[in-house]
């Protein structure tokens, strides 16, 4: 009785997961459209180095634990 209606991420639309290719999406096109948000991110990145940046924030960290 208090099976939870899984929602697509992309339209919030509920979803079936029974014969749906594309779960937790309600769509192949749901799906691409959040693939494609998540590249988008994931190159937004500047061309900065993240290990300098990863240096500073762990060094940070180690600061506040110790
Ligand atoms: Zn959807």
């Amino acid at each position: 009785m208090s099976t939870k209606q899984p929602r697509c991420p992309t339209c919030k639309k509920t979803v079936d997961k029974e014969g749906n290719d594309s779960f937790p999406f309600c769509s192949e096109r749901c799906r691409l459209q959040d693939l494609g948000k998540w590249l988008n991110n994931a190159y937004t990145i500047p061309g900065s180095s993240p290990d300098r940046q990863h240096d500073g924030l762990s060094d940070f960290a180690e600061e506040l634990i110790e």
